[in-house]
């Protein structure tokens, strides 16, 4: 990020208040974030020393969701709310490593994820960002660049990966996801990461950090979780911590539940398909 330019940051930004994409990106190595935002991380460490750890594995749980979804669910459009910033390997990278004629619209709340999107997508055809808000499903399923970029008629793949915890209990998360898949065609797949509640104090010091830093950020015992499906049939293993989710490399070593280091359990994901 150039903060030497000096037009930057925007008025549309506040670089004086810690964002969650910025925050994340500070956690996760990158450089599109604010003092502000270094502060919030180095709180979220104090609480969870293994903080970073916790996020890769929540974004390498997204890259496994996505080579599954496009591999082999045959999903090729998928809508990525709560996308956050440009990272290592983003969603249409992954997605159109196995099928490049993937089309991805990104959605954020946050206008720093729109501006360094554009950036980095300004070369590719089949994929755009969009500045929406979760909490108004409406206006996502009304928006036309959603509408010019996806085909209701077919499946689509709706991605709420680490962000379902910023919407409150009087939000009502269910409802907005209920929302969104409705006019979602059959076999259009969900793929949820989130944060549950089993009685693990890392579980709620994550919690924590996230609502001292940024206001929201809840942890959910896992029956709640599995209320975001909306009852409709999971792919195996179902709703599971990410260490253990492998849907796109049944190959890969699964440590058992018992084996799981507490930041291990901090994390969960799950992909439903709907009939
Ligand atoms: N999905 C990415 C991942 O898992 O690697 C980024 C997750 S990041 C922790 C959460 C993102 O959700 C942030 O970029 C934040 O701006 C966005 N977000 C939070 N509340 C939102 C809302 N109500 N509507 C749209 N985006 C939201």
């Amino acid at each position: 990020m150039n903060d030497a330019a000096p037009d930057w940051p925007p008025p549309v930004i506040d670089s004086a208040v810690p964002s969650t994409a910025r925050v994340y990106d500070a956690l996760l190595g990158g450089r599109d974030n604010f003092p502000v935002d270094r502060e919030a991380a180095a709180i979220f460490e104090a609480l969870v020393p293994q903080a970073r750890e916790v996020f890769r594995l929540n974004r390498s749980a997204l890259v496994r969701g996505i080579r599954y979804m496009v591999g082999q669910g045959g999903i090729d459009q998928i809508i990525d709310v709560g996308c956050g910033l440009p990272a290592e390997l983003n969603t249409h990278e992954a997605a159109q490593e196995i099928n490049p004629e993937t089309r991805v619209v990104y959605i954020d709340n946050d206008p720093m994820v729109l501006s360094h999107g554009r950036a980095l997508l300004a070369d590719d055809r089949t994929t755009t960002v969009v500045t929406a808000d979760l909490r108004e499903p409406s206006g996502i399923l009304a928006n036309p660049d959603v509408r010019a970029n996806l085909d209701f008629d077919r499946p689509v793949g709706l991605m709420l990966v680490g962000m379902i915890m910023q919407i409150a209990d009087d939000e009502s998360p269910d409802e907005i996801i209920a929302h969104l898949m409705e006019p979602l065609a059959s076999g259009s797949h969900l793929f949820i990461t989130a944060w549950p509640d089993t009685g693990e104090p890392i579980q709620r010091a994550l919690s924590q950090a996230c609502l001292e830093t940024l206001g929201n950020g809840w942890c959910r015992p896992v029956e709640r979780l599995e209320r975001h499906f909306q009852g409709m049939p999971m792919i195996a293993p179902g709703l599971e911590y990410v260490s253990r989710w492998f849907p796109a490399e049944p190959d890969r070593e699964v440590p058992a539940a018992g084996d799981l280091e507490p930041f291990q359990r901090t994390v969960m994901a799950g992909i439903a398909v709907k009939p």
